[in-house]
């Protein structure tokens, strides 16, 4: 068997396509989409991101505000600007790009963010919400992964998802949305015993461990959909995931390849999620 290979940007690129009408119905309205972008220090791997973030969000007609302070910004000058945009009403989206220098708490950070700007949906209002299977923003990667699943009908409800890795932006989020959809969710992790074993009863695995290539062929069951979220930079410069992609692929029915799979989900996720922000602070129900 050889696998479908789920390309993450071109439904990306579909996605993007119906929210550049929605920005353009909002603008009618006198609503535009902002997303505002906070980096602090000249990480360049960070920089890239966040320059990547503003790209896409003016590629769909959505307005961004990228925000640059120095590494030696201090925590209560980064929470006082918080503060600021979180009334701000032209505001609909606040990011802080982390990671963020050792003198500043990235937990008091990220609750400054008021939940109804969370677009990364990683305030502990917002997960509890998750948990609690209400509407909230849900982390862009974990919700770029769910995307994907339906917009290729993998069926869920009912079916055995292993997630490998437990961080708190993928891992555990993933499992929990996977849950709220009626799967059976067993959690691995580095203390997790005879860890293929558990990987092989997998029908949706889930891999987050950022280690390239530990997922090989023998660790997948035949027909399963292997979901690859790591991104791993190798010698040669070149982007790798934690998958086996070659021998994966032959036992699995569905696999995303890295680059070009979970990766082009997350940032589209992240204008989704801001652009939901934009409705609900302006009263405008959600498009259907
Ligand atoms: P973390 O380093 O925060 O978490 C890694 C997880 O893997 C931990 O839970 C750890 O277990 C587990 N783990 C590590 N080694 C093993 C092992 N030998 N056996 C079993 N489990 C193991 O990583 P992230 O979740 O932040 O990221 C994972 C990968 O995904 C990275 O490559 C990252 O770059 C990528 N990523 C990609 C994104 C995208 O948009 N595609 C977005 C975010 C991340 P323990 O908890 O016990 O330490």
């Amino acid at each position: 068997m050889s696998a479908e290979i789920i390309y993450g940007r071109e439904l990306s690129n579909n996605i993007r396509e119906r929210m550049t009408d929605e920005v353009a119905e909002l603008k009618k309205l006198d609503v535009i989409p902002q997303l505002t972008v906070i980096i602090v220090g000249n990480d360049p791997a960070s920089l890239s991101y966040v320059r990547g973030k503003e790209k896409a969000s003016n590629s769909i007609g959505m307005d961004s505000n990228l925000i640059e302070l120095p590494e030696d910004t201090n925590q209560e000058k980064l929470l006082e600007l918080i503060h600021e945009l979180n009334v701000d009403p032209s505001v609909h989206g606040i990011l802080v790009q982390l990671p963020l220098p050792d003198h500043i708490n990235e937990d008091v950070v990220i609750e400054t963010i008021t939940p109804e700007k969370d677009v990364d949906g990683f305030h502990p209002v917002n997960i509890g919400r998750m948990m609690a299977e209400k509407d909230t923003f849900l982390p862009c990667t974990p919700l770029g992964i769910l995307t994907m699943l339906k917009e290729k009908n993998i069926t869920i409800e009912g079916k055995h998802a292993v997630v490998l890795g437990r961080s708190r932006i993928v891992g555990k989020p993933i499992g929990q949305i996977l849950l709220n959809e009626n799967a059976t969710v067993t959690y691995c992790h580095s203390r997790t015993h005879n860890l293929k074993e558990m990987t092989k009863q997998a029908d949706i695995l889930i891999v987050a461990v950022g280690k390239p290539g530990f997922v090989t062929g023998d660790y997948v069951k035949e027909g399963a959909t292997v979901i690859d979220v790591g991104i791993n930079r190798i010698d040669d410069g070149s982007l790798t995931g934690d998958v086996d992609f070659e021998s994966a692929k032959e036992h699995a029915a569905y696999i995303t390849p890295v680059p070009r799979g979970v990766g082009p989900m997350t940032i589209t996720m992240l204008l989704q999620n801001t652009i939901k922000a934009a409705r609900q602070l302006n009263e405008i129900s959600q498009r259907s």
